[in-house]
């Protein structure tokens, strides 16, 4: 049976709680969509703040019992996860596909990469690692534990709606704790079909609870204003981000914050271009431009400027576009409609401001929330489009004629999460990576993102990281004992 067959009764799926599949509790309903033709896929139970406390109970629940686990059984039930994640890989990549809209290859991709979250921390499960230390008076020891920082609400957007919720899921099982994941309500299947692979590897009822909810500000606000939670972990824009931060700051809730980007793209006139082609290709392209490190402003050497867009045009305008199940299709639709009209305003107002539309440029006439790969050259400067986290497959190109423009350029916004370097020469490339305020920097790569490494960003791109060791410290509370002896 499918991963959504086994989700669906007659066309229905419910939310997971306590390990019992229940439907909200005023019997409210998401119609989740396809985005390549608008379908109904699914009509999903809809949470209400009457549900997510129940949610909240359950996790409080199985709290002590989880955290007591010992971390060996937990990394392995992880390992199960991972393992079950890798074999169900097809299936898991055709429903992301489903709801959210990417290509066929891209959703394989994440699901492998969403699938390492569980083996990653299935082996810092056991790495909790506390001090000793003796006083510098020489009085007491000094005794540093790690434990679970108690029940978690995690947020997560409908971008990767697979890897952005093992991002949290993963060290927080690591850590002991036990959780409520709510995901976006244009892509819940792929998070309740976790749910059930994770209850198949052994994780016990009421540890991880999905609550898909329309009314998100709603649920969260109920959520956070219960004792019973201490930490709130949020992937999505930078507005709503700030918005529970204001929420968690009324209870003093640990947050942690993955927001959006705005990342520049810099290809200096000591670069390989055609490896800088390729690098913007995966940089702006992955996931159809629909990602938080989604390269958003090519800033290019003036030396260059002409052969960069000259083969990044030829790249972009050779990308096949289509329905993400449909053979050889690279680019899916964007996540909807409004989407999509966002995309025709930005391009249409900077073709206006004076950029040319070197490809692309418009929605296809066809059924389904498409956009074209579109390249923009002879952006200016202060065009608004530079400050506007653009979320599809627009790349607007600028010039620069120094290192320290280039510097200025790039750090021109309110974001900081990643950013890309092409230069053949490293100290240039160190040099550069030092000076640009974000949480990540690319080298001479376009695609940077791995759980061994630690991701975030800095400015209004969010607080902490998630991967490495940082993404399960995030779930962990350091408790200080003074001892004698
Ligand atoms: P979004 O902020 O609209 O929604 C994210 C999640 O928050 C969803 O689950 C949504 O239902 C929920 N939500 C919406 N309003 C809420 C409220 N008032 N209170 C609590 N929850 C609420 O973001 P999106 O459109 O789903 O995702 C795209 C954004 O996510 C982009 O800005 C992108 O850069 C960002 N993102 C960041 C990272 C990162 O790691 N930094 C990764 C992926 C996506």
């Amino acid at each position: 049976m499918s991963l959504l067959d086994a989700l669906l009764r007659d066309g229905h799926t419910r939310l997971h709680i306590g390990g019992d599949w229940l439907a909200a509790s005023d019997g409210a309903e998401i119609e989740v969509l396809d985005p390549s033709n608008g379908r109904v896929l699914a009509a999903v139970s809809s949470g209400s703040s009457e549900d997510a406390l129940d949610a909240v109970t359950a996790a409080h629940e199985a709290g002590d019992a989880w955290a007591a686990t010992p971390p060996r059984e937990r990394g392995e039930i992880l390992r199960r996860a991972f393992e079950l994640m890798r074999a169900r890989a097809d299936e898991l990549a055709e429903l992301i596909v489903l709801e959210m809209g990417k290509a066929l290859p891209e959703a394989k991709g994440e699901a492998t990469y969403a699938a390492e979250f569980f083996r990653w921390y299935s082996e810092e499960a056991v790495r909790n690692e506390g001090t000793l230390a003796t006083a510098p008076g020489g009085d007491k020891r000094i005794i540093a534990i790690h434990q679970p920082v108690g029940v978690s609400v995690l947020i997560t957007p409908w971008n990767f709606p697979a890897a952005m919720a093992t991002r949290k899921i993963g060290p927080a099982l690591a850590a002991g704790c036990t959780m409520i994941l709510k995901p976006a309500s244009d892509t819940p299947l792929t998070a309740l079909a976790l749910a059930k692979l994770l209850q198949e590897a052994g994780v016990p009822p009421g540890v991880v609870n999905v609550l898909p909810s329309r009314r998100s500000g709603e649920v969260a606000a109920a959520m956070l204003a219960d004792p019973r939670v201490r930490k709130v972990s949020f992937t999505g824009s930078t507005e709503v981000g700030a918005r529970l931060l204001h929420t968690a700051a009324d209870h003093i809730v640990n947050a942690s914050m993955e927001l959006g980007g705005n990342a520049p793209f810099l290809v200096f006139d000591d670069a390989d271009v055609e490896s800088a082609v390729d690098g913007a290709m995966i940089a702006k392209m992955r996931n159809g431009g629909q990602s938080c490190i989604a390269a958003n402003r090519f800033f290019v050497h003036a030396a260059v400027a002409d052969e960069f867009s000259r083969q990044f045009s030829a790249a972009m305008g050779a990308v096949k576009t289509g329905p993400g199940l449909e053979p050889g299709v690279e680019l899916g639709p964007v996540i909807n409609l409004a989407a999509q009209t966002e995309l025709r305003e930005l391009v249409g107002a900077s073709a206006g401001a004076g950029s040319r539309i070197a490809t692309g440029g418009n929605a296809p006439e066809r059924p389904g929330f498409f956009f074209e790969p579109t390249v923009l050259t002879d952006v200016v400067k202060g065009d608004p489009i530079l400050r506007h986290e653009i979320f599809g497959p627009v790349a607007p190109v600028v010039t620069f004629e120094s290192e320290e423009e280039a510097i200025a350029l790039a750090n021109d916004t309110v974001h900081g999460l990643a950013a890309y370097v092409y230069t053949e020469d490293l100290a240039r490339g160190l040099r550069v990576a030092e000076a640009i305020e974000t949480g990540m920097v690319g080298i001479n790569r376009g695609l940077i993102s791995d759980p061994a490494a630690p991701f975030g960003g800095v400015k209004e791109s969010g607080l902490g990281r998630e991967g490495r060791r940082e993404g399960m410290a995030a779930f962990l509370e350091t408790k200080y004992i003074a001892a004698g002896w």
